[in-house]
């Protein structure tokens, strides 16, 4: 790793997808300019949605294959293991742990989120997955015949027991709901996915709300109502926090612990751009909201890197967002979210399925299950069906499931 300089055309503060995607754009735009990153992490950028899937189901499960080589590709001087401790738009200066002090032409803000920790918990076999070495501690924890408990049944808590399975290891998924997913799909998916999850060795422990981990020669984990599980290994899916300790005292303008941006994702101070899981942002379709995924963090870096080098264009993407669960795999657009009404149409075996989550008539959210090549379909329903213009036969006629 070179030295840091002290000034570069443009700073890209964190290495995850968004930054990658930034200094691309950037670097597209405007070959010759100077760009740094700098990240935390201790490792390149990786394509973060493989920790929890293809590492664990494919041949290789080295986290190197992974590797976008955005230095490389880009130009850009990369910093890993290096912290941005402050932000000061008036300067138009970061500084890093290390007390560098470095000019920024423009600067990216794209830290990303890190997983929620249970307060008081510091065990080494209390495990967590955001990062490459969170994957490989994971790898080491998570043997052939080890009781590894993963408590969280969202996307990642379910990710991370079905890639577990994979090792040998005897996984136990705990989660606070009473259906696993409850809050994304409707009973009859949620139950198919408790279904395969049992078959393929998963003990599920539904309403197991944690409380507390001791950690002596075993885990005990204990729940809010008395109940306990031990673990040799336990990995906590509990959703995640934002890294937006920088905006507050660079007075950006914030909704909640998110970044507001505007639609050409600029924050509030001059020449300082965000991206990715930290911002909130105007979706076209959806109004104003925040997306932790893959799909948004590309795209919304990409546009902060196109406008950092000058292009001053509108983010006008709806993100989709995707995941893998064994044999069965989903794309979806919008608000996935059971609390507004479902309509459901499945194929005939009833092995493919279109869900649509509609609120006040208007359709907000599609999932397509084992439904592919439907994603611009699912985006046009949504802009289609806005004020309830389209009746329930038009909205399930629209995409066939499979
Ligand atoms: C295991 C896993 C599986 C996933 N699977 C899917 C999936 O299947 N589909 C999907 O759509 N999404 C998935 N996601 C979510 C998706 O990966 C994230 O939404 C995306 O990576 C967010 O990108 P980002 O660039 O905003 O943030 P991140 O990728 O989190 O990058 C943030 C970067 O900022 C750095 N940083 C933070 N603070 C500082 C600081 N002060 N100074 C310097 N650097 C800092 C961090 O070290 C990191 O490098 C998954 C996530 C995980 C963890």
């Amino acid at each position: 790793m070179s030295e840091i300089k002290d000034r570069y055309d443009h700073v890209i503060i964190g290495g995850g997808i968004a930054a990658d995607a930034a200094a691309r754009a950037i670097h597209q735009r405007a070959p010759e300019a100077s760009i740094a990153i700098i990240s935390a992490d201790p490792h390149q950028p990786v394509y973060r949605p493989a920790l929890s899937k293809d590492l664990w189901s494919g041949d290789d499960p080295d986290p190197d294959s992974q590797a976008l080589h955005t230095a490389e590709e880009t130009g850009a001087e990369l910093f890993t293991g290096t912290m941005v401790t402050d932000l000061l738009p008036a300067s138009h200066t970061v500084v890093t742990a290390r007390g560098q002090r470095v000019h920024y032409g423009t600067a990216l803000l794209a830290t990303g989120a890190s997983p929620r920790h249970l307060p008081g918990v510091k065990d080494p076999r209390v495990a967590y997955l955001r990062t490459v070495g969170d994957y490989r501690h994971l790898r080491d924890l998570a043997t052939d015949g080890a009781r590894v408990v993963v408590v969280g049944g969202g996307y990642i808590g379910t990710e991370v027991a079905a890639a577990l399975t994979r090792t040998g290891a005897q996984v136990t998924l705990a989660h606070s709901g009473q259906r696993l997913l409850a809050c994304l799909f409707p009973e009859s998916l949620t139950a198919h996915v408790e279904q395969v999850f049992t078959a393929r060795g998963i003990t599920l422990r539904p309403g197991f709300r944690l409380a507390s981990i001791d950690t002596g020669h075993e885990l005990v984990l204990h729940g809010e109502d008395g109940s306990t599980l031990t673990a040799d290994a336990v990995v906590l899916g509990l959703s995640a926090s934002l890294n937006t300790a920088l905006a507050a005292p660079a007075h950006l303008t914030r909704e909640g612990d998110a970044v507001v941006v505007d639609s050409q994702l600029r924050t509030s101070a001059a020449d300082v751009y965000a991206a990715g899981d930290i911002i909130w942002f105007e979706d076209p379709l959806l109004g104003r909201r925040r997306v932790e995924h893959v799909d948004h963090a590309q795209t919304s870096g990409d546009l902060a890197g196109r406008n950092m080098a000058g292009a001053g264009e509108d983010y006008t993407a709806t993100p989709l967002f995707f995941s893998d669960l064994f044999d069965d795999g989903y794309e979806a657009v919008g608000e996935l979210d059971t609390r507004h009404e479902t309509h459901e149409v499945w194929n005939q075996d009833r092995t493919a399925a279109v869900i649509h989550y509609l609120k006040d008539g208007a359709v907000r959210g599609v999932l397509l299950w084992n439904t592919w090549d439907s994603v611009p379909a699912a985006r046009q329903l949504i802009a289609d069906s806005a004020g309830g213009a389209l009746s329930t036969e038009e909205i399930t006629a629209r995409i066939q499931p499979g």
